[in-house]
């Protein structure tokens, strides 16, 4: 099977909710088939299908569902191109782009699977990081480095980010500073 051939395979499972079969195709693809990243990509997966979230109330449910599906297909393809199952042509009217709107999409679904597990590791708070501190919008700037219960964390990425590229803020552990001794 090509690349093409497997690739078209694995979305069409995404497409009818089949995450366990789009991941297999794509791993036997790769040559790690049932590894542990396989497992952890199903899960990152399942949460950027099924978030609710949307960097843009304007874009209508049916564009973001293909764009929820190329930004699953990512975590398992590393690279897709969005025109092999979006329309995003032409008629594109949007205030980000499709490749924007994608990578916030995934974010999104890596975000809260990295809650998720931090929840399932017991942690109590969060910290927020960035991936660079240069540059980052008001959003993002304003809760850098500010720890949150964790039933409190604020949404990433920030829904009013405005940084150039798509919104790099992070869930991290909270680090309680060491008991000095008495
Ligand atoms: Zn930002």
């Amino acid at each position: 099977m090509t690349r093409a051939e497997a690739l078209a395979k694995s979305l069409a499972a995404l497409i009818r909710g089949d995450v366990e079969t789009a991941a297999s195709i794509a791993s036997s693809f790769h040559g790690g088939a049932g590894s542990l990243y396989e497992n952890e990509s199903i899960a990152i997966v399942r949460f950027i299908l099924e978030h609710d979230y949307t960097p843009d109330p304007a874009i209508k449910p049916e564009v973001l569902a293909r764009l929820r599906i190329v930004a699953a297909a990512m975590e398992f393809w590393d690279e897709v191109d969005i025109k092999d199952i979006a329309d995003v042509s032409g008629s594109w009217k949007y205030k980000h782009s499709p490749e924007l709107v994608t990578q916030l999409l995934y974010k999104s679904g890596l975000e809260q699977h990295r809650l998720q597990r931090l929840r399932d590791m017991g942690s109590q708070e969060i910290e927020i990081r960035a991936n660079h501190t240069k540059d980052l919008c008001p959003a993002c700037k304003s809760d850098l480095g500010l720890s949150f219960p964790i039933h409190a964390a604020p949404f990433l990425p920030h829904p009013r980010c405005s940084c150039e590229y798509s919104c790099s803020c992070r869930y991290i552990a909270h680090q309680s500073p060491p008991l000095s001794d008495p």
